[in-house]
């Protein structure tokens, strides 16, 4: 595995394999790697000639009170564990390299942002579109990848890659869990001994609401309303905001759709947990 840290080294890279007709799969992330990005890289590296993938952690798509300086971080376990994974080239960045003076174009994301994440982190989807649109520049994929634990942004880079034209293709990967139902993720280590045994309850009360749409229900309010209950009795976590909208366009439900998503996020007192469900009607 190469490690390269400069734009314009993984540019001359990716040119010289583009010439030779190698394809490309990308695995931008944030660091501090557990197996949902691995499940990534497995999958990009099962479908394409060379694996890149990204470390960085981007401040541009942090709130002012967010968790851009705790994020957690260990570039060497991560060099190992994507060495080991058989990654041909990560791509480490500083934030200087990235952005080496005050940006004079920012990219704006005008749909599907209004709902869940995309409300209550404003900006966050704008910071998450600008330094793909960068990654993207820099890596020259045939195919990025992306987990749908972080469906909103599947969507919203869905409309990125068409509306400004990238030659990607777009994959989705489902979310990895832990053995309880827990998604993944990096921030679950902010989680308190008592907070990661509550934790499993955000997915039960996805499933149980999935249970009861697969069943015919139609009462989306009430359903939500019962994920609140159960999610209030059962840990100690602030609801910020539980979902249902049509996939992936993240419309209210008209009925007409052919799949849903249910999505939560909720706060823990050092780490909001974003899960959702996705479901396929009239199977
Ligand atoms: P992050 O490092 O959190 O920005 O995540 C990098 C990529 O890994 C994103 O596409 C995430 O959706 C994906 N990812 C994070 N957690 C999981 C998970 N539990 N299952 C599948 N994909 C994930």
């Amino acid at each position: 595995m190469q490690l390269i840290e400069t734009i314009h080294e993984m540019q001359q890279i990716v040119i010289k394999l583009k010439k030779q007709s190698l394809k490309i799969g990308f695995v931008p992330t944030m660091g501090f790697l557990h197996e949902g990005h691995l499940n990534l890289i497995k999958k990009a590296k099962s479908e394409n000639d060379i694996t890149v993938i990204s470390i960085f952690v981007n401040p541009l798509q942090f709130g002012p009170k967010e968790d851009l300086s705790s994020y957690p971080r260990d570039f060497d376990r991560d060099y190992q564990l994507a060495k080991s994974e058989g990654v041909d080239f990560l791509f480490y960045p500083s934030v200087s390299e990235m952005y080496p003076s005050e940006p004079s174009v920012l990219v704006t994301v005008t749909d599907r942002t209004d709902v869940l994440c995309g409300r209550s982190r404003p900006g966050h989807f704008n910071g998450v579109a600008t330094v793909l649109t960068k990654l993207f520049h820099i890596t020259l994929p045939d195919k990025a990848y992306f987990g749908l634990k972080d469906a909103q942004q599947v969507a919203v880079v869905d409309g990125l890659i068409n509306d400004f034209h990238f030659p990607i293709e777009l994959v989705p990967v489902e979310t990895i869990r832990e053995e309880d139902g827990l998604a993944k993720s990096s921030r679950n280590v902010f989680l308190s001994e008592k907070e990661r045994e509550e934790a499993p309850t955000l997915y039960k009360s996805l499933l149980l609401a999935k249970q009861k749409i697969v069943s015919g229900e139609r009462e989306y309010n009430q359903i939500i309303s019962s994920m609140e209950t159960y999610i209030q009795e059962n840990t100690t976590g602030i609801i910020d905001y539980i979902e249902i909208y049509s996939y992936p366009q993240l419309k209210p439900v008209t009925g007409l759709e052919q799949k849903l998503i249910i999505a939560l996020a909720v706060k823990f007192s050092k780490a909001r947990l974003i899960d959702n469900i996705i479901i396929q009607l009239n199977e």
